[in-house]
């Protein structure tokens, strides 16, 4: 078995979804199961739908989800058969009108809970995958939809709910096995999952790769594919330098860095289950299927270059404390951190100095209650506005000289909280945000400039 994933642009219409059955049709003696994320734009489009009819604009609102409708309507025409089309679109209303009571809830209360606000996004991918499927069967091929809430078993934790995989993995095994066993190709939903009690969640923006993930390892499948809009894992963010190139195979240690970093292509949490499992991840182009992705293995053959990829993730907050007296006491960082566990407020990066510590963070819920909290401590300053980026690269530690080809290049930045060493095979600093696209083009001019065609691979159109 395998696992196939197609994000946003994969399924943004029936040209896409065509496309996705026959990347599929090529490989059905491998035993799929194909999860699916929303089409493109529309996890923001419902979210935007909730967030109106809460402030009461029912006319942009309706503007917006009369959009969404006509997408999935018109799919819908394009890819069934005649004889289906009426069932497809009676199912997709269904779906619509499911979600027009939820709307009803959110105009009742004037605002948008978590969990409401879960019960709207999630019908992204569950109407997409109505289309999905459909588009199997038009084809010829026998497919089933799954509705997977009940299986991805998940806590009430709504708009990043952490997955119960006591509850999920046995699942998730039973229910996939038995359809594959069937000569089924199922067609579930990435992003989504339920609580105990049958509440919708969802497992966080981005998530549908880390479903695709959890999925694999339940079932043990032989490889987990992403199919996306890139030919693969790049050296950096080609929406931010278009010569990127492409990484043929990177280690799970690298992949994970980068993705957590800020990487896009892969949702932070993508490789846990897969790494557990050692299941190989694939990152391919569904545009360009013939072109062979980037293979994410638990060892990379050992590259010449000293780095395979730069990261960068922005709208950071940086926060400072100064404080003369306490800074070397001990107990005190320990003391600091729980401070920023009390408000379940995670920190990147760290920089101490005899005086003060710095702190990264990406979320910013708290910031308020955790700066109040800070102050007894010493002197509390915050950076808005500001960038990490970072360097990954498992030869990187054996490579002297490097710290030189970093910084040179990025005179006149201003950087900060310098850190290496955490994990041998990342280095990462924090820059203002407003340069962040400048300092990460100069970096991959200093280090990609030269492809060592081993490694890597150059992207033509
Ligand atoms: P999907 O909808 O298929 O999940 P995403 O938009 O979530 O796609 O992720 C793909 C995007 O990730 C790419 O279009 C690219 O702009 C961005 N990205 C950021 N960093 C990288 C990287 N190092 N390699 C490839 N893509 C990256
Ligand atoms: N559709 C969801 C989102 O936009 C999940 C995903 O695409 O991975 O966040
Ligand atoms: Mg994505």
């Amino acid at each position: 078995m395998i696992v196939m994933k197609f994000g946003g642009t994969s399924v943004e219409d029936a040209t896409a979804i065509r496309r996705l059955v026959s990347i599929v049709r090529n490989q059905l003696e491998r035993q799929p199961i194909v999860a699916v994320s929303a089409m493109s734009r529309v996890t923001n489009g419902l979210l935007d739908c909730a967030r109106l009819t809460a402030e009461g604009n029912e006319v942009e609102m309706r503007a917006k989800l009369d959009d969404i409708t006509a997408r999935h309507y018109q799919a819908a025409d394009d890819l069934a058969l005649p004889d289906e089309r009426e069932s497809l679109r009676e199912a997709l209303q269904a779906q619509f009108a499911e979600l027009l009571g939820i709307l009803d809830e959110i105009r009742r209360q004037a605002k948008v809970t978590p969990a409401l606000s879960d019960a709207v996004s999630a019908n992204g991918e569950l109407l997409s995958s109505l289309l999905v499927a459909a588009a199997f069967r038009a084809d010829g091929i026998s497919s089933e939809r799954i509705d997977i809430r009940p299986l991805m078993r998940t806590n009430d934790d709504f708009m990043r709910a952490a997955i119960d995989f006591e509850v999920a993995d046995p699942l998730l095994k039973q229910a996939f096995t038995a359809k594959v066993e069937a000569g089924k190709v199922p067609v579930t939903q990435g992003f989504i999952g339920s609580t105990a009690d049958g509440r919708t969640t969802t497992i966080g923006r981005g998530g549908s790769d880390y479903s695709a993930s959890i999925i694999g390892a339940a079932v043990d499948a032989t490889a987990i594919e992403i199919w996306t809009d890139v030919d693969g894992m790049m050296t950096t963010d080609p929406r931010i330098v278009p010569e990127a190139a492409k990484i043929k195979t990177i280690s799970f240690a690298e992949a994970s860095e980068l993705a957590y970093f800020g990487a896009k292509v892969l949702h932070p949490a993508t490789l846990r289950p897969a790494m557990v499992k050692d299941i190989p991840v694939y990152i391919c182009n569904s545009r360009r299927p013939q072109v062979q992705g980037t293979a994410i293995l638990s060892h990379a053959p050992s590259a010449k270059a000293p780095i395979k990829a730069i990261a960068f993730k922005r709208g950071i907050t940086v926060v400072n404390i100064a404080s003369v007296r306490m800074l070397m006491a001990h107990g005190f960082l320990a003391r600091l951190f729980e401070v920023f566990n009390r408000h379940e407020t995670a920190v990147d990066m760290v920089a101490t100095s005899e005086v003060s510590v710095s702190m990264t963070l990406d979320d910013t819920r708290h910031l308020d209650a955790v700066i109040a909290d800070l102050q007894e401590f010493g002197e509390v300053t915050v950076e808005r506005d500001r960038a990490i980026i970072c360097l990954v690269g498992e030869q990187m530690k054996f490579t002297p000289g490097l710290a030189s080809r970093i910084f040179t290049p990025l005179n006149q930045i201003n950087i900060s909280m310098i850190s290496h060493g955490a994990s041998a095979i990342n280095a990462s600093f924090v820059v203002e945000d407003a340069v962040v696209a400048e300092a990460v083009k100069r970096l991959h001019q200093e280090f990609f400039s030269e492809l060592d065609e081993e490694t890597f691979e150059k992207v033509r159109d």
